[in-house]
């Protein structure tokens, strides 16, 4: 419309032939537009794309791609020219919900496709006169640096959530400490954690928390700390992994942590010292996990000891596994830490589903959850610098965030007492 305003007037230009003298006062003339304006403004009417209009589809339950094309009215042909183009592939496994923005020009012709297959990737069509050609549009994630603290009040997974952790954080968190404390059976009222982790932003929007970087964990008045490095592993701050090489517990603190209540001991989990094991009580099908790497010596049944597993692991130390509802491993079996080995049950001598665990160092029981384990692996010592470095500075920064959030929390107090 702009355009069309600058156009010279019929009456102007015929006013331009007449008498330059006999200017009225008062009255509009249009002003002649310079040459080089009128052949900028041909390229931009030239340049400018004519008239294209987007529209947005989402994909419903029953929708192909060819019929969602079809409902927006573009032909067979141009699905066909778009299914069978490079990346083609992606539109026919469309997800309930996916959407697509097509573009179409004022002859109806389909002109450019986009389709946001991930919250980073838009895969993009455009119609050339070769036919369509695709790419791949990849946001950046921006990562910035968050820092959580907590005290357990009821029990771990809900003091995470609190402190603004996810799920998957969460998890993340307790496998980390895994091996140190016993996520299922240890965990006390006034227990806490800080942690610095990442969160990822797109286009300056918070899209999701990202990796754990650095962690504190207080267990019973016990301070451990963990960093992560290069290679997604987490060491102790001297280099140390956090990986040794028995977990303390053989069943994941998910399934049984919403047992835990403050100032009371485990009214569900109930210890049992007797018959030199622990005992686990998880709902029947828990899965149960190899404590280490090791070998399957048994896995069988009798009658005391229900579907039962021994696992022979390195230095002279045997782990068993009792009262399964059904076993995950045969006798003879390599086993790694972490593999599902059986499932929580009630056969044999059980009153009710339990894991009877048993941990033997040289023919003698000993508590799995507080027995000296074989030193952990150290770090790589072409890494050791960096990562002291990275330790050092990841620790201080965890330091300095718990410090001022103490004063904070103190000045609130303050605050609120006076
Ligand atoms: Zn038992």
């Amino acid at each position: 419309m702009l355009f069309l305003l600058l156009l010279p007037s019929e009456q102007a230009s015929a006013s331009r032939q007449s008498d330059k003298s006999a200017i009225e006062i008062g009255k509009r003339y249009q002003l002649e537009i310079p040459e080089e304006t009128k052949q900028a403004l041909r390229k931009a009417r030239k340049k400018k794309p004519s008239d294209i209009s987007w529209q947005t589809a989402t994909v419903k339950s029953g929708d192909t791609f060819g019929k969602i094309l079809s409902d927006f009215g573009f032909s067979a042909n141009t699905t066909y020219q778009l299914t069978s183009s490079e990346h083609g592939k992606k539109l026919v496994n469309l997800n309930i919900g996916d959407q697509l923005e097509l573009a179409s020009n004022d002859e109806g012709v389909l002109t450019a496709l986009h389709y946001p297959i991930s919250i980073t990737e838009t895969l993009k069509f455009s119609l050339t006169k070769d036919g369509f050609t695709s790419s791949i549009d990849v946001k950046k994630i921006e990562k910035r640096l968050n820092y959580a603290q907590a005290e357990i009040k009821s029990n771990f997974w809900s003091a995470s959530l609190g402190a603004g952790l996810n799920n998957n954080q969460t998890m993340n968190l307790a496998n980390i400490f895994g091996w140190d404390v016993d996520f299922a059976l240890d965990i006390r009222e006034g227990d806490s954690f800080n942690v610095i982790y990442e969160t990822e932003y797109i286009d300056g929007e918070l899209v999701g928390n990202g990796n754990i970087l650095a962690a504190e964990f207080i267990n019973q008045n016990e301070a451990f700390k963990a960093v992560r490095f290069k290679d997604g592993e987490f060491y102790a701050p001297n280099g140390d992994s956090m990986r040794k090489s028995f977990l303390r517990a053989p069943v994941s603190f998910q399934y049984i942590s919403s047992s835990f209540k403050p100032k009371r001991y485990h009214p569900i989990l109930k210890r049992v010292k007797a018959h030199n094991g622990v005992d686990y009580r998880a709902p029947t099908g828990t899965p149960v996990k190899a404590a280490g790497n090791g070998r399957v010596i048994a896995s069988t049944y009798n009658k005391y000891n229900g579907n039962y597993v021994f696992i022979q692991h390195a230095n002279n130390i045997v782990t068993k596994y009792l009262h399964f509802s059904k076993r995950a491993v045969k006798k003879g079996a390599r086993v790694k830490q972490g593999q599902v080995i059986g499932y929580v049950g009630s056969t044999g001598l059980s009153q009710a589903p339990h894991l009877h665990y048993e941990f033997l160092l040289n023919g003698v029981h000993r508590n799995p959850r507080t027995v000296k384990l074989p030193d952990a692996e150290p770090i790589n010592k072409k890494y050791k610098a960096e990562f002291v470095q990275v330790a050092n500075e990841l620790l201080t920064k965890l330091e300095g965030s718990k410090r001022a959030l103490l004063a904070a929390t103190d000045d609130a107090a303050r605050a609120i007492a006076e």
